[in-house]
């Protein structure tokens, strides 16, 4: 459904993704895991056109996105994004921040929005914050919040790149409970993580990118137990 072909990315004389091939098929879960600096925010944001690559190509569903032709607009209203941090509009209520999406660029009646946005809330364990402001909420229910709103866009793939890694230990199981449910009801993810033990859990396959360059992909139970390259062993020995 999600097909990245020889990518390449370069960031002044720097090459940052050195050819990356990645495949994800609809309903899959990916984990990225790699070492700081190794490529994974660059990839991802490359998926979503949020980076121009410099080389390869990039296809949703057939669809070659990387054509210049393509409307970038329209392609990132399908492939959701999450970041790190500061991902809420502070100055909208969570309702709003979660409605504005739909309403503005897919044109969704605004009472329609606001019963999706409503039970997406509730989904995400938040249904009596509705009215609140983001700077009322901890990071932990910020981040879920944030996550319905990228829902709320009905994304054919959902693109997390490290969305606990800001967050207190204690906020970031009610975050991987959400992740845990839109598995469950059969999202395509990819996502970028150092929750080694969540990613051996929930994901289908785990890639790890070693400076640029996927070093070795394959089912959680083969790469978190019998890693082919000595690089993955080390990389795993280090985080687990
Ligand atoms: P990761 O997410 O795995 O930590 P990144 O994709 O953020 O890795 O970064 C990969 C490399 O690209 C790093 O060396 C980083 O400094 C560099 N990089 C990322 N974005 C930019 C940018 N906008 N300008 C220059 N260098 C960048
Ligand atoms: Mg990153």
């Amino acid at each position: 459904m999600l097909r990245a072909s020889a990518i390449r990315k370069s960031f002044g004389g720097q090459e940052v993704l050195r050819g990356v091939e990645l495949d994800v098929a609809e309903g899959e879960v990916v984990c990225l895991i790699g070492a700081s600096g190794s490529g994974k925010s660059t990839l991802l944001r490359c998926l979503n056109l949020l980076e121009e690559v410099d080389d390869g190509d990039i296809f949703l569903d057939d669809r070659e996105i990387t054509d210049p032709r393509v409307d970038a607009d329209e392609v990132r209203r399908s492939i959701g994004i999450v970041f790190q941090a500061y991902n809420l509009f502070p100055h909208l209520s969570v309702l709003a921040n979660i409605t504005l999406g739909p309403v503005r660029a897919l044109g969704v009646p605004r009472a329609e929005a606001r019963t999706e946005a409503l039970t997406l809330l509730d989904r995400v364990g938040l249904a009596e914050k509705a009215d609140a402001y983001p700077d009322a909420l901890s990071g932990g229910q910020q981040q879920r919040v944030a996550l319905a709103r990228a829902i709320a866009m009905r994304p054919r793939v959902l693109l997390l790149d490290e969305i606990t890694s800001a967050l207190d230990p204690m906020l970031v199981g009610e975050v991987l409970d959400v992740i845990r449910g839109l598995r469950a009801d059969g999202m395509t993810i990819v996502m970028a993580t150092h929750e080694m033990t969540f990613a051996r859990e929930v994901s289908d396959r785990v890639v790890f990118l070693a400076d640029g360059a996927i070093e070795e992909s394959g089912p959680p139970e083969q790469i978190f137990t019998a890693p082919s390259s000595p690089r993955t062993a080390e990389f795993l020995a280090r985080h687990l």
